[in-house]
């Protein structure tokens, strides 16, 4: 702390930097506490086929709520949970949550709708296939029904490692999605290669249709090259009329986005959606 008096600016950063990671450690214990205290939360996002209209399924997106805070989104604690290995406890709390709910609405509605659940880059080792097929006995949950997102980037470290533990994870009976497709650094010649059902088509792309001619380009040759592979797809990000008429008309399987719902909690997919039958309905 020698320089903490300097006229040089150094108290400042020093100050600031004891502060950040003063922020940090007290984040970090708090997203310690979280998971058992019950301040974690899974919110629903409706997923629609974009031919018929009607409603699919969702994806379960995360949420802390923080006492005297207020909702956290995950970006602002999925990267610290990684940092401190916590994701572990909360990648499997999510799993676990996202198939008990899912078997709840199975039961009550019998809509036939699947849910997408999201993976962290770290979760996906050796030991998931075992910790999946483990959460889909207790559950009781139809494994067609369940699709777990993963992300590019960790698929491409190890494609051979990869396409291994994929089709582990589908040997299950599951199936997977690559998600924010288009942003990573996915070969086309790997993704021949991987067992994969899904590309989820990142909403940046989404933002850029119609209008945008490059966009409407990339995203016309995703839907056809996933089409040529026996891929289905998902738009994600849909916020106009003119985006999801663009991605049906392109042959886009499934869309998800605030122009039909934003996620929300499971109470109100209920009262919203599945207590008026929404499901065997089109929109
Ligand atoms: P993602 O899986 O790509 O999820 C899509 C994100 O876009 C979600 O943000 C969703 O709320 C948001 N979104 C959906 N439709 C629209 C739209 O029309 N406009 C806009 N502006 N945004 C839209 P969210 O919930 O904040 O999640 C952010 C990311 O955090 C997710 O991106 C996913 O990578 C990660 N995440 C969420 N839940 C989990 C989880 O349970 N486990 C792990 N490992 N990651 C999660
Ligand atoms: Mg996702
Ligand atoms: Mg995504
Ligand atoms: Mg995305």
């Amino acid at each position: 702390h020698a320089k903490a008096n300097g006229r040089d600016g150094y108290q400042f950063y020093t100050e600031d930097m004891n502060r950040q990671v003063h922020e940090r450690l007290t984040l970090e214990n708090a997203l310690r506490e979280a998971l058992p205290r019950g301040e974690l939360e899974l919110y629903y996002q409706p997923q629609w086929d974009l031919e018929q209209g009607g409603l699919v399924g969702f994806e379960a997106l995360i949420r802390w709520n923080r006492p005297g805070i207020g909702q956290v989104r995950p970006d602002h604690f999925i990267p610290l949970a990684e940092e401190t290995g916590l994701i572990q406890r909360i990648g499997g709390w999510v799993l676990e949550e996202a198939c008990r709910q899912q078997r709840v609405w199975e039961e009550r509605y019998s809509a036939g709708l699947c849910m997408a659940i999201n993976l962290s880059a770290l979760q996906f080792n050796e030991g998931l296939p075992e910790q999946v097929r483990r959460i889909l006995d207790q559950t009781g949950v139809d494994p067609s029904r369940i699709e777990l997102e993963i992300t590019e980037s960790l698929l491409m470290q190890d494609p051979d490692a990869s396409a291994g533990l994929l089709c582990a994870l589908r040997k299950l009976g599951i199936s997977v999605a690559l998600d924010d497709f288009g942003t990573g650094y996915s070969s086309l010649a790997y993704l021949k290669k991987l067992p994969l059902d899904t590309l989820k088509i990142d909403k940046v792309f989404t933002d850029g249709v119609p209008g945008n001619d490059h966009d409407e380009a990339i995203v016309k040759s995703i839907i056809d090259m996933a089409s040529h592979l026996g891929l289905s797809t998902v738009a994600e990000g849909i916020e106009s009329d003119e985006q999801r008429r663009f991605m049906a008309e392109a042959g886009c399987t499934l869309g998800q986005g605030y122009f039909y719902l934003p996620p929300i909690p499971a109470s109100q997919v209920e009262t919203e959606l599945l207590d008026l039958g929404h499901y065997a309905t089109k929109v």
